[in-house]
C-alpha cells in the first residue's frame, strides 16, 4: 500500500509531527522460542515509557483474529505476512511505530513485507538462537509436538528457516540476557524513531 492508495488528506508526516516520532516497522524474525515476543514486549514497554506510541503485532494474536482462516502451507504463510505488512503500512501511515514478532521464515516472505512496508521504514531484526536451544526452551511445547508428528510444517523441524542475509541488527539470545539484548535494540532503534525536524 503506497500513499497513492489512500484517500486521507492528512499526510503521514503531519501525523508523525503530532506524535513527535518517526514511524518505523521493527520486524523481528527468528525461530519459535528464539525470543521475539519476550523482546517485543520489553521493547514496547521501554519505548512507551519514553513517550513513544507503539503497536505490538504478534504471530499468535494475529492468527486468532485477522488471519484465523490461514494455516501453515507456504501459500498461507505468505498471505499471513502480506496482510500483516499491509496492516503495518496503515499503522505507519498513522505515524505509529510497530513492533512485529513473526517467525517469517524465508527471505522471500521478509522481502515481501519490506516491499509493502517500504525499505525506508522496515527495520529487520534477526532474533538469533540455535534450533537446539529453542527446542530445549520449548516455551509453548510446540517442538515436542512437532517431533511427535502432532504438528506438521513446524519451522525448524519439517519446514525451513532461512537466516536473514543482511539484517539491520542481530540479537543473540543464546549468549545475551534479555536485559542485554533489550539495551542493544534500544541503542539501535532510538535514533531511528526519534522525530527530527528537517528545517
Ligand atoms: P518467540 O516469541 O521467538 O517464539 P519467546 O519470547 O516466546 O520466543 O520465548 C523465548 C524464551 O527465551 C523465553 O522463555 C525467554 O525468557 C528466553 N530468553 C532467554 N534469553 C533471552 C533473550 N536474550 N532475549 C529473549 N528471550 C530470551
Amino acid at each position: 500500500m503506497g500513499d497513492s492508495y489512500l484517500t486521507s488528506k492528512i499526510s503521514q508526516c503531519q501525523k508523525e509531527i503530532r506524535l513527535n516520532q518517526s514511524a518505523k516497522s521493527i520486524w523481528m524474525t527468528g525461530l519459535s522460542g528464539a525470543g521475539k515476543t519476550t523482546l517485543g514486549l520489553a521493547l514496547e514497554k521501554e519505548l512507551f515509557r519514553r513517550n513513544f506510541f507503539i503497536q505490538l503485532l504478534d504471530g499468535d494474536d494475529v492468527r486468532l483474529g485477522l488471519n484465523k482462516d490461514l494455516a501453515y502451507s507456504e501459500e498461507d504463510r505468505t498471505e499471513n505476512i502480506r496482510r500483516i505488512a499491509e496492516v503495518n503500512a496503515l499503522f505507519n501511515h498513522s505515524g505509529i511505530i510497530t513492533i512485529n514478532c513473526f517467525i517469517s521464515p524465508t527471505n522471500a516472505i521478509r522481502q515481501l513485507a519490506r516491499t509493502i512496508i517500504g525499505s525506508d521504514k522496515f527495520i529487520e531484526v534477526f532474533v538469533k538462537a540455535p534450533l537446539s536451544l529453542c527446542e530445549k526452551r520449548d516455551v509453548k511445547g510446540f517442538y515436542f509436538k512437532a517431533r511427535q508428528g502432532l504438528i506438521k510444517e513446524f519451522t525448524g523441524i519439517d519446514s525451513p528457516f532461512e537466516e536473514p542475509e543482511h539484517p539491520d541488527l542481530i540479537l543473540d539470545t543464546d549468549t545475551c540476557t534479555v536485559a542485554e539484548t533489550l539495551s542493544q535494540i534500544m541503542y539501535f532503534i532510538l535514533p531511528k524513531v526519534q522525530y527530527y525536524p528537517t528545517i
